[in-house]
């Protein structure tokens, strides 16, 4: 028994065991985003990746929550303490993680996720999204990012990037902080054969 938990805990250590998910309170008119939380969710629970995301029980969010938690898997819901009744708190989350505010909720979304994916969603997701590639840019950490396109969701957002670098706002490079994917199944690819290398702790968010 002890040296199966062992070796569990040394597989531990050589893989993503912990993802957040940024993705919107509401499900959006293409039932593709819909189809795309619920695949991305039962994958994680079926690769034993424990899910963080915003706690709520609508839109995507609640999608994605049933279906990590319909498979078996754990999840970890983070919501300030003033948006539980408006975002209707998923009462079936595995651990629900209220915080005293909106910056509160995102540093401990961050300390929790070895990775973080962006699904599609509305003006929170977006700025949940370069929110977290803004931090690794100033180098405040290095967590993989992945970002979900689902039926082209993510084109607009990926434009407004590529229009900052022609503008001469940004580098090149910035391209470097986060990687596209055609879909969930091609992120759970990913994630499972990322490795969490050494993070910045973020200690000066
Ligand atoms: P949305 O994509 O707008 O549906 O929001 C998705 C999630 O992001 C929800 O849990 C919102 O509470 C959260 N959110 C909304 N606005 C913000 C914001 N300004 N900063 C961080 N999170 C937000």
């Amino acid at each position: 028994m002890a040296a199966m938990r062992r070796l569990r805990h040394m597989d531990d250590m050589n893989r993503v065991t912990a993802v957040a998910v940024y993705c919107g309170s509401r499900s959006g008119n293409d039932p593709a985003y819909r189809a795309a939380a619920q695949t991305l969710g039962e994958g994680l629970a079926q690769a034993r990746i424990r899910l963080i995301y915003g706690g709520g029980g609508i839109g995507l969010m609640g999608v994605l929550a049933d279906a990590v938690l319909a498979v078996g898997g754990e999840v970890a819901g983070v919501i300030p303490e003033f948006l539980t009744r408006r975002e209707v708190a998923h009462g079936g989350n595995t651990e629900l993680i209220v915080t005293d505010s909106m910056h509160s909720r995102k540093q401990r979304m961050f300390e929790l996720a070895d990775a973080f994916v962006s699904l599609p969603g509305g003006l929170g997701t977006l700025d949940e999204t370069i929110e977290i590639i803004t931090w690794r840019q100033l180098g405040l950490h290095n967590k993989p990012i992945l970002i979900c396109n689902t039926a082209g969701s993510a084109a607009p957002f990926l434009a407004a990037i590529e229009a900052a670098i022609v503008a001469g706002f940004a580098g090149p490079e910035v391209r470097q902080l986060y990687e596209v994917f055609e879909g969930p199944a091609a992120v759970l690819r990913r994630l499972r054969r990322l490795r969490p290398g050494p993070h910045a702790e973020a200690q000066r968010l």
